[in-house]
């Protein structure tokens, strides 16, 4: 199957056999087995796939310190003929090493991201739920190994990908507190790159949001907190007045969501006028003050669509009725039926095993 065949150690005490599908939640499970490799003297070697355990780390590693660490999120479904398919991983591909450069880390061949994948996905295929909607997590990562604390790139790298199954995914609608005073990504910073940092210093402000009662924030620019970028980890649309608005990616602070580019296509294949451009709070609130403001949702590839049923700028609340949420709706039946093998993959988006 492939020019690279990865060597295999097959687990010799799989737990699936006594796992309960039926209780499957997001990211606590994982598979029988993993794939690593290690980057040494400028290159990659012992690419291997064996069973899914602790490993051992210096307590001097680089990534323990100064966070030196990316990862990805992909999904692989069983679709309607039985088929194992992948959404569009050659996107993560590309993503995942544009994050390696700006962390100073190396990048990672296609071979070993895409090809390993396939190989490993193809190992653990029958942990791949037989459910509707369910899929299984794919979660690649590096992160720095060398044993030094001094400050800068460094010389060693661990390569991981572990998989494991998901539930389908019922994302409730969510309450959103749209973020006044911290940041997500700021320009000229990291909010492009998956880099573990973006996600540790997330916390803190959607802890307080929680406080208050929020399900999440709706970050906004670092400068002014005028200009929305992102809704808790995901990528935000608003929906004015028939029109679908996304914050556009020239500050660099948005990420660059496979599922929300994947949008950007299929809404304006459906007939939508999608606008990537900025988009600030003043504009949405006089929006709902005129009765335009239609839809808000998040995409990205954990919940897909996620509307959005309150939205609060201080004390000024904005609610929806999400069963009127019309586009998000649609679109995440196209996800769906192009990801099931329903409706034709006109785009070539799955990836067959
Ligand atoms: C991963 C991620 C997204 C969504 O990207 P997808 O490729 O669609 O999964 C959006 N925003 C942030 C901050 C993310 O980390």
């Amino acid at each position: 199957m492939s020019s690279h065949p990865i060597p295999v150690t097959k687990n010799s005490q799989p737990h699936l056999p006594n796992f309960n599908m039926d209780e499957i939640a997001f990211g606590k499970h994982f598979t029988d087995h993993m794939l690593v490799a290690d980057y040494e003297n400028g290159a990659w070697k012992n690419v291997e796939i064996k069973p899914y355990s602790p490993f051992t780390l210096d307590p001097s590693s680089a990534v323990l310190h100064y966070g030196q660490t990316i990862f990805e999120g992909i999904k692989a479904y069983k679709n309607d003929k039985g088929e194992v398919v992948i959404f569009r991983p050659d996107q993560n591909f590309i993503r995942f090493n544009v994050s390696a450069e700006r962390m100073q880390m190396p990048t990672v061949p296609e071979w070993i991201f895409m090809e390993g994948m396939k190989q490993l996905i193809n190992v653990d295929k029958d942990w791949i739920p037989n459910k509707p909607d369910a899929s299984l997590y794919i979660r690649p990562f590096m992160i720095a190994t060398d044993p030094f604390l001094g400050v800068r790139p460094s010389l060693t790298y661990k390569f991981m990908i572990i998989l494991g199954p998901s539930g389908a995914y019922f994302s409730a609608p969510m309450k959103i507190a749209i973020e006044q005073k911290y940041t997500r990504a700021t320009p000229g910073g990291v909010g492009f790159a998956k880099n573990g940092g973006n996600y540790g210093a997330s916390l803190y402000p959607v802890v307080l949001a929680n406080e208050k009662g929020y399900d999440q924030v709706l970050w906004t620019d670092a400068i002014e907190h005028k200009l929305v970028e992102e809704v808790g980890m995901m990528n935000v649309m608003f929906v004015i007045d028939g029109k679908v608005i996304t914050p556009s990616l020239e500050r660099g602070t948005v990420l660059k969501g496979v599922t929300r580019g994947s949008a950007i296509i299929l809404l304006r294949e459906m007939g939508y006028e999608v606008e990537e451009r900025n988009l600030s709070v003043d504009e949405i609130v006089a929006a709902h003050k005129k009765g335009v403001f239609q839809e808000i949702f998040g995409v990205g590839t954990a919940a897909v669509v996620s509307m959005v049923k309150q939205l609060a700028h201080g004390e000024y609340i904005m609610d929806f009725d999400v069963d009127k949420m019309k586009i998000a709706k649609a679109l995440k039946q196209e996800l769906n039926d192009i990801r099931m093998g329903v409706k034709e993959d006109k785009h070539h988006w799955m990836v067959k095993i």
